[in-house]
């Protein structure tokens, strides 16, 4: 039985002031099935690692492939832990783009982060180019195999599906869409890692989830929560889209 998750995406979005909305999410009652994770700005980690220990898990938005070294601007998997994050989200398509980071990178990067002891999030997605032609599967799987390192289990690893289409843009999968995609990534990663395995990683959706809509992406096979970007942001709706779940 896997436990659902509603991962925040803060982007780079958020003051000392705004860990305010950490605190009213902690401050309601929590789920029983359900884990929360925000991921803040690296600025804000260690701050908000401290506000519910063991309630509202913290993670980076992204991590060096290396531990330590000269790479100015850049943090570390280890400095992420150091800091009280739990997880980490690699390979978010805003990191593919404006970074040109490949599958290859990510793979190293979450090869890092589990070193370390933390959950990777590893998103894959299309573009709307590559969906009306035909090849979101292709894509998805290349993404899968290409980004996902080989010691993946139910612990260090949960996949975000998120079509880059409907990111930011109001526009989110209709269910038959989402559907498709994760009953694919769960019949890849269940090849790849064994029927155990592959049935206990959490696949999340994300693009444009809201509270108006949680309800319906949420009762799609296969999905085991969201990945929220802007509706993350305020404790109300991102507390909303938590009790959907
Ligand atoms: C995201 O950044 O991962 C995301 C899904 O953003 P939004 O919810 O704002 O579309």
């Amino acid at each position: 039985m896997r436990r659902k998750l509603a991962a925040g995406n803060w982007k780079m979005n958020g003051l000392c002031a705004d860990l305010a909305e950490i605190e009213a999410l902690a401050a309601a009652p929590a789920p029983t099935q359900t884990d929360r994770l925000i991921c803040p700005p690296a600025t804000l980690i260690a701050r908000a690692a401290r506000i519910a220990p063991g309630a509202i898990a913290i993670g980076g938005q992204e991590c060096h492939a290396m531990n330590a070294g000269a790479h100015t601007g850049d943090i570390s998997a280890p400095m992420l832990a150091d800091a009280g994050a739990s997880y980490v989200i690699l390979g978010h398509s805003e990191r593919r783009q404006d970074h040109m980071e490949s599958d290859a990178d990510v793979r190293a990067k979450a090869r890092a982060a589990h070193e370390a002891g933390l959950t990777t999030l590893i998103c894959v997605g299309e573009t709307l180019a590559e969906r009306d032609a035909a090849n979101t599967l292709d894509i998805i799987g290349g993404q899968l195999s290409g980004s996902v390192p080989d010691h993946g289990t139910g612990e260090n690893l949960v996949i975000a599906y998120e079509p880059i289409w409907a990111i930011g843009t109001g526009r989110t999968a209709t269910p038959e869409q989402i559907g498709e995609v994760h009953d694919f990534i769960r019949a890849r990663l269940e090849r790849r890692f064994g029927a155990g395995v592959g049935r206990s990683v959490r696949l999340l959706y994300g693009g444009s989830v809201k509270p108006a809509n949680a309800d319906t992406i949420f009762a799609v096979s296969n999905v085991d929560g969201a990945l929220v970007g802007g509706a993350s942001l305020r404790a109300a709706d991102f507390g909303a889209i938590i009790a959907a779940l």
